[in-house]
């Protein structure tokens, strides 16, 4: 077999054979297979897209390029959730540690941005000395321990898709139906979750543009789970606009630790209170949703959320000091305010363009390997429908650079719209796939 042939038979949108999808995932995960082939075939799968059997037979063959935890001897049911990407979406850092508040274990591999999205990863080790590469052991250890884990791909973990993921990142390939569902459930299934709550965003700051390509992603990730033994479902977010305030890596780890002290965003809140009380009913450590809201509101309330962020914190190594006084994370030099020229309604947001803005500051990566500002990025004070004032807040930007933060400037001024006529609220959801 030859990897050239491969390319070429998904370029001329052929079907791949398990043989041939095995072949190309583990010949890449091992080095066999260059960077620049594998970029050529991300693309070319792109464009073709694959059946559900290729996603399927994909999905395994990168679960299976390191090892796979089995983690009933830790607990009978591990829980874990996976977002599909957006622009201010530091959910993960909120639900986990309050889910795992409640004595149900959260073992979660996650991943770094990826092209306009931000990734849990990056986020956290803005917090100095936050360890994302545990060991497989490490991994088993953590959990048994402390019941949390939020780390990255190791070596031993899903090792193809997190070749695979830097390489799309850089290479114009992320917005792939296929290789977004087989990268989310490959991880999931290698860290040995059991139930899986899949938090599909779409908007203009998302993969899935649409609510209906957003529900065949998570149908096609759901069907995976499902006919792994494990249980899944999957709610529809909007991504249309940013999920609360703070959009780049500090500044959404700040406002992370804000929610979980009870004054975040309340988009944000509210959002992540849905994702918490699903994953706690799929865990089984509740019988209904409802009772699932009310166990993850109490947990925000009392501050058990907040505690297991901090233990979170020091068991990866993390300086706890940093999670305590906020203001010691990661700051810019430069604190520039951006203020509407007119009163009317906000009646667009684009999070694209804002997704894009805050990885120009620096907070996203242009190559594979470049290194991120955590300080950078920028808040933005007002959502859809909101009322606006001439001289109001709109955006705030946190950059390290003054050319940098000129060219942020104007383009957020042109990623809103302001007008005379009211608009209605976005939605928070679109709906569950189950
Ligand atoms: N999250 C992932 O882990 N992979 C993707 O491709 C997109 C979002």
């Amino acid at each position: 077999m030859r990897a050239t042939d491969i390319i070429e038979r998904k370029r001329d949108g052929g079907e791949l054979t398990k043989d041939q999808i095995d072949f190309f995932v583990n010949g890449y995960a091992r080095g066999d297979i260059p960077d620049y082939q594998a970029a050529a075939w991300c693309m070319a799968v792109y464009f073709r897209g694959m059946t559900a059997r290729e996603t399927a037979d994909l999905t395994l063959a990168m679960a299976h390029s390191g090892d796979m935890l089995d983690l009933h001897d830790i607990a009978p049911i591990v829980v874990d959730k996976h977002s599909s990407g957006g622009v201010g979406d530091k959910v993960s850092l909120v639900v986990a540690p309050l889910v795992a508040s409640s004595g149900l274990p959260v073992g979660k591999m996650s991943g770094r941005g990826l092209s306009f999205s931000g990734g849990t990863i990056d986020k956290l080790e803005s917090i100095k000395g936050y360890r994302v590469d545990l060991s497989e052991a490490e991994f088993r250890q953590q959990l048994k321990a402390h019941g949390i884990v939020l780390s990255g791909q190791s070596k031993d973990l899903a090792p193809a898709d997190g070749k695979l993921y830097a390489l799309r990142d850089v290479s114009g390939s992320v917005p792939s139906l296929p290789l977004i569902a087989s990268s989310i459930m490959s991880k999931k299934i290698a860290a040995g979750a059991d139930a899986i709550v899949l938090d599909v965003k779409c908007g203009s700051g998302a993969f899935m543009k649409t609510p209906d390509e957003a529900r065949v992603l998570a149908q096609t990730m759901v069907d995976i789970g499902k006919n792994l033994n494990r249980k899944a479902i999957a709610l529809i977010g909007d991504m249309d606009q940013p999920l609360g305030h703070a959009i780049g890596n500090a500044l959404e780890v700040k406002e992370a630790i804000d929610t979980l002290h009870g004054h975040g965003p309340a988009d944000f809140t509210e959002h992540s209170l849905v994702v918490a009380a699903h994953m706690l009913h799929l865990g089984e450590k509740v019988q209904s949703v409802e009772a699932g809201r009310a166990l993850a509101e109490k947990l925000l309330a009392d501050g058990s959320g907040y505690r297991k962020f901090l233990e979170l914190v020091q068991a990866q190594g993390g300086d706890v000091e940093m999670v305590d006084r906020p203001e010691r994370l990661p700051h810019a030099s430069i604190v520039r305010a951006v203020k509407a020229d007119r009163a009317g309604y906000v009646q667009r947001v684009n999070a694209l363009e804002i997704g894009l803005t805050s990885v120009d500051l620096g907070a996203g990566r242009a190559k594979k390997g470049d290194p991120i500002d955590y300080a950078v990025g920028l808040l933005l004070h007002v959502k859809v429908a909101d009322r606006v004032e001439a001289g109001q807040l709109l955006f705030t930007i946190h950059a390290n650079d003054q050319a940098k933060a000129d060219a942020a400037e104007e383009r957020l001024r042109r990623a809103i719209n302001i007008g005379a006529e009211a608009v209605k609220p976005l939605p928070l959801f679109y709906g569950i796939v189950s």
